[in-house]
């Protein structure tokens, strides 16, 4: 019998050269779209994105009119707003069509149903615990160890665009669509300033880069954690406080070498966010934006925004050359003393 030739797919299974996340997530968004309305209509509605393209110093920002974001960068975050509603990342208020794939023990990835990038998830905490970096960043890295070579792995800080501050999360997103991902190389080569070189990690600054960046490479998990405490260390002396310093990460992996991508902010939201009419801009930056996509969900935003809107934009979120150049000073003396 023909049937009984056929090797049963678990039997199959146990003998693939090891599970690839990127490729289960993959699946996951195609399961999602076929069975999940909004997961399908988020996903149609990226083929009618309008998007303008400017150019700073050779390197393109794109700007995205993408009405499907609404809710999440008008999202109000204040602490009262947050306690009020019911979190959208708690499992018991998932809808019964979204599915999750479980990671490790304590993170399911799911698909993204407002995306930005043509492909786009949420690694949420099992556990509604709050947004904090300082004992993530291995879950984060693992991340852009196991989503290689199709997505890079993100983090938003509580107060620099993550729209659920109270639930721990992460994202993931296609590289080829996020420039500063993308083109990292050359931007590394024309912007780079090499802070430190240890021989295990590899710290650059990025000063003329537009947003300024710290990029980090190594081949070791356990140094690039390492190296990632050091900066946060030293973040938090510079702005003398204690809390998490304000952050966008962005990582991913390629060939053994882990990068990380830190954007350092001063601002949650541009003051035109909160102003009232004519002047309101709909921006909440996250690190989407910061990598060369910015998001505006409101069309007549989209229609008037310029080059020097987007420029002081992202020089207002992020810090001015004098708060970088402290910072990469500290972190050259930081790592050297090590
Ligand atoms: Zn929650």
């Amino acid at each position: 019998m023909i049937k009984d030739r056929v090797i049963p797919e678990p039997e199959l299974r146990a003998f693939l050269p090891g599970p690839s996340l990127s490729g289960e997530a993959q699946a996951l968004l195609l399961q999602q779209k076929s069975t999940w309305e909004l997961a399908r209509i988020g996903y149609k509605s990226l083929e009618s994105v309008r998007t303008n393209t400017f150019d700073f110093d050779g390197e393109p920002i794109r700007v995205q009119f993408n009405p499907g974001r609404m809710k999440s960068t008008a999202a109000r975050v204040d602490d009262r707003s947050i306690r009020e509603r019911p979190c959208f990342l708690c499992n018991e208020n998932l809808p019964p069509e979204q599915k999750g794939i479980l990671y490790r023990e304590d993170f399911m990835l799911l698909v993204n149903p407002y995306p930005i990038c043509p492909e786009h998830f949420t690694i949420a905490g099992i556990d509604h615990k709050p947004q904090r970096i300082h004992d993530g960043i291995e879950t984060l890295l693992d991340l852009a160890h196991d989503l290689a070579s199709e997505f890079a792995a993100m983090y938003n800080g509580p107060r620099c665009g993550a729209s659920a501050p109270d639930h721990r999360h992460f994202q993931a997103g296609t590289r080829s669509f996020l420039p500063v991902v993308d083109g990292f190389s050359n931007v590394r080569e024309r912007f780079g300033r090499l802070l430190v070189d240890t021989g295990e990690v590899r710290v650059y600054g990025l000063d003329r880069h537009l947003p300024p960046f710290i990029a980090l490479e190594s081949s070791s998990l356990a140094v690039m954690i390492r190296s990632f405490d050091t900066l946060y260390r030293t973040s938090q002396g510079v702005s003398g406080s204690n809390e998490e310093p304000m952050m966008n990460l962005v990582s991913w992996y390629d060939d053994g070498i882990w990068t990380l991508v830190v954007f350092p902010r001063s601002k949650h939201r541009p003051a035109r966010f909160y102003e009232e009419g004519d002047r309101r801009l709909l921006v909440s930056p996250a690190a989407i934006d910061l990598c060369g996509v910015v998001t505006l969900p409101a069309e007549k935003d989209f229609e008037r925004m310029q080059k020097a809107d987007v420029e002081a934009i992202l020089d207002e979120v992020t810090l001015t050359p004098e708060m970088f150049r402290d910072l990469t000073g500290a972190l050259a003396e930081a790592f050297g003393s090590e």
